[in-house]
């Protein structure tokens, strides 16, 4: 028996990297995923046919700093699904630049997906969910240690957390979980750029001795999308390999 039978889930860019492993993860344990997707629909077509080897779900076009479209995809899934019971905010991009090459459109750009994207999702979706219902939000260490080269990234991070900490105090009479990830290094298109040499040193810095996998975050977001993690709101799990000890 699965951890999510019956439950519904709408998770953000998932079709690739830890999105991906979320959806597939949630999938394994019972859950309807409706697999949002921004640029790529055969990617996340790719992920609906790993979905429906374990559950069933759809995927959902949209970018989520466009308010209108998330109001559409939201609607379009509950129109399918019925009700949203969990709720993954995981897309978001970063741009490699030192502070003073950030121009203020690439500042726009990250805060308008990485957290305006959140409130859009959340805005469109908490009407639809109940109590008993799980939101999880994707930070990252970066936003604890701040970053060498992406100080806006870092700060819609940390951005994140205290929207977080806020939703969880105010649907906590609904009985709604808000929780956060703060993934360390893992190994997805973010740090594609990585030159073997450069994995190996970054691998070799983490105690536990090796990049994340999406599978180690997918771990944590099934614990707080699942009854298990009933009396846990307003918290963040760290997935690090002790990269950075909270
Ligand atoms: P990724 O680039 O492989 O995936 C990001 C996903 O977000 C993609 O599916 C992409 O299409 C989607 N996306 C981007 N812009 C979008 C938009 N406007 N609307 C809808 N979807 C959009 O990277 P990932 O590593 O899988 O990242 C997933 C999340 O984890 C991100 O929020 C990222 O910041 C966070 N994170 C990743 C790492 C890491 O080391 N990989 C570390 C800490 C946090």
């Amino acid at each position: 028996m699965g951890l999510l039978e019956g439950k519904t889930a709408l998770v953000t860019g998932a079709s690739r990297g830890i999105g991906r492993a979320i959806a597939i993860k949630f999938a394994e344990h019972g859950a309807f995923v409706g697999i949002n997707y921004f640029k790529s629909r055969e990617k996340a077509e790719k992920v609906l046919d790993e979905v429906k080897k374990y559950s069933d779900g759809m995927i959902l076009k949209a970018d989520v700093s466009d308010d209108m479209e998330v109001k559409k995809m939201v609607e379009i899934f509950v129109e399918k699904a019925e009700k949203i019971d969990i709720l993954v905010n995981n897309a978001g991009i970063y741009r490699r630049s030192l502070f003073l090459h950030i121009k203020p459109e690439q500042w726009d750009e990250i805060m308008n997906v990485n957290l305006k994207g959140c409130y859009n999702v959340c805005r469109h979706s908490i009407p639809y969910m109940k109590e008993g219902g799980k939101i999880v939000f994707m930070s990252s260490q970066l936003a604890f240690k701040g970053s060498t080269h992406g100080a806006d990234y870092a700060a819609s991070k940390a951005g994140i957390l205290g929207f977080m900490r806020s939703l969880a105090l105010e649907l906590a009479d609904r009985k709604i979980n808000v929780n956060a990830v703060a993934p360390g290094t893992i190994d997805t298109d973010i740090i594609a750029s990585y030159t073997p040499e450069q994995r190996e040193k970054r691998a070799m810095e983490v105690p536990l001795k090796r990049i994340g996998m999406p599978e180690d975050v997918a771990n944590a977001c099934l614990f707080l999308a699942s009854g298990l993690s009933d009396y846990i709101t307003g918290e963040t799990i760290h997935v690090n390999g002790g990269l950075y000890i909270h």
